[in-house]
């Protein structure tokens, strides 16, 4: 959604600057060509298309991800129909979000341009004035309110298709849920009650469960509050001791012992160093990364078996990243020097394109003393978008792409079941990653690299990576 604003913002500028040239006719006719430009619609309809071309297949995608969801309930869906009712849904969907927004952001410039004729204020300050119109919060906003409605849509349309017609009203239950879904909570709802179905109103983020025949009520237990281990709750409260340096990468790392028995490492916020270090990663997010790797890792089966990792800003360094600490572990490089090459790469190779891994290398790849392979830092992960030289870095590019020379290494079933039910909570880890900072393009990235992995049934090395490119369905960030 950001970049379709910034893209129609470009747009309206460049129209204003035309209309303001004729000013040099007289302060009259440049008058009435200002306030002309939200009323053109030969320049509205133009944007459309721009619009049009950024979503491309989200609402088509995130519908039938809706849909799915009833699939995931175990309601026995009619596919046919769910595919036929979610392509005439989003056969009018993307054009109706269109008149909404658009429809908003003339009459707000409409506002904006007859103030600024009235004070008489240069252009730029108009320009500058309508910023907010195009900016990132009014994306997000805007984003997170149509997701919630065409995911509700999807859920209506998989529930019906499997004869269920009532459905519960669900909040995501916590302290930032407005005052009307609160009183929702829980409503029995007619399937095409279209007044109480989300979104009720701007960054809403309900949805709908369906009640069997039998009056039970299905909810996706991935849905509701994420479950914490014992060992996250601990370095998320526990007094953390003095800190030592522990060394290794390029921003200070240090280590401390917590209460409780255990030992932690931490990455503080002001040690991180201030300069890009691969494209698409932006300097000072690395907090918000490495929580999102650790979260991301959970929804995936724990494949990465990334230590419990959180961000805190009440340690003796100030906000920082905590994560348990693997005690009695060599690095790979450490192992490699001795006995080569170890173990399965496969769950990393996943992990690591499903997060966008730019930097795996065995410096970052723990051996417990069980043998067991641990995914450490996470910091250049998470690109919003990706230079394929830097891409080879990945771990499975390395390990097995490299030596097969990039041939065509097939998901496992296993793993393409994983991305399946991640893919099926897009909604729910969207807000989720969000919600601990990640940046917007880098979760659609994430999304876009997810949907390649399971439309291909491959792996994504660097090869991957360039087909991707050329295939104009995906909206890659490359
Ligand atoms: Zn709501």
């Amino acid at each position: 959604m950001g970049r379709a604003l910034a893209a129609i913002q470009k747009n309206v500028n460049r129209q204003l600057r035309k209309e303001a040239r004729n000013t040099s006719n007289g302060f009259q006719i440049g008058v009435r060509a200002l306030s002309d430009v939200p009323n053109q619609l030969e320049f509205w309809d133009s944007q459309e298309s721009v619009f049009a071309k950024e979503v491309g297949s989200l609402p088509a995608e995130t519908t039938l991800e809706g849909a799915a969801q009833a699939d995931a309930l175990g309601l026995a869906i009619n596919l046919d129909l769910v595919n036929q009712e979610v392509l005439d849904f989003t056969s009018t969907y993307t054009n109706e979000w269109w008149s909404r927004l658009s429809g908003s952001t003339r009459t707000a410039m409409r506002a904006a341009i007859t103030e600024n004729i009235a004070t008489g204020a240069p252009l730029r300050v108009l320009e500058s004035n309508l910023a907010p119109l195009f900016g990132r919060a009014r994306a997000r906003v805007i984003a997170a309110t149509e997701t919630t409605r065409m995911y509700a849509e999807g859920n209506r349309i998989g529930y019906r298709s499997a004869g269920v017609t009532r459905v519960e009203f669900q909040t995501v239950r916590d302290a930032r849920v407005d005052p009307l879904c609160d009183a929702l909570q829980g409503q029995n709802l007619a399937i095409d009650d279209e007044a109480n179905f989300p979104p009720i109103h701007p960054r809403c983020r309900c949805w709908v469960a369906p009640v069997t025949t039998e009056g039970e009520v299905l909810k996706d237990p991935t849905a509701g509050a994420r479950i914490t281990t014992k060992l996250e709750e601990q370095i998320g409260k526990s007094a953390i001791g003095k800190t030592r340096n522990l060394g290794g990468g390029i921003n200070e790392t240090k280590m401390a012992h917590v209460r409780g028995d255990g030992d932690v490492v931490l990455k503080p916020q002001s040690g991180l160093v201030d300069r890009t270090i691969r494209t698409g990663i932006r300097p000072g997010g690395d907090l918000a990364r490495e929580v999102s790797a650790f979260r991301v890792d959970g929804h995936l089966g724990r494949i990465g078996r990334v230590p419990e990792t959180i961000a805190r800003t009440d340690t003796p360094l100030g906000e920082s990243m905590v994560q348990a600490f693997i005690g009695d572990s060599q690095t790979l490089a450490e192992i490699r020097a001795t006995a080569g090459r170890i173990g399965s790469v496969e769950d990393f190779s996943l992990f690591d394109a499903v997060i966008g891994n730019l930097d795996r290398h065995a410096g970052n790849v723990l051996i417990d003393n069980q043998g067991r392979q641990i995914m450490i830092d996470h910091g250049l992960a998470f690109p919003e978008r990706v230079r394929l030289t830097q891409f080879d870095g990945n771990f499975f590019y390395m390990n097995r792409v490299g030596t097969t020379g990039g041939g065509d290494i097939t998901l496992s079933s296993e793993h393409l079941r994983l991305l399946r039910g991640f893919q099926s909570k897009r909604k729910f880890v969207t807000e989720e990653l969000a919600g601990l900072g990640l940046e917007d393009d880098a979760i659609e990235a994430m999304w876009d690299r997810v949907a390649w992995m399971i439309d291909n049934t491959r792996y994504m090395g660097q090869q991957s990576l360039a087909d991707m490119t050329l295939d104009l369905g995906y909206r890659t960030r490359i």
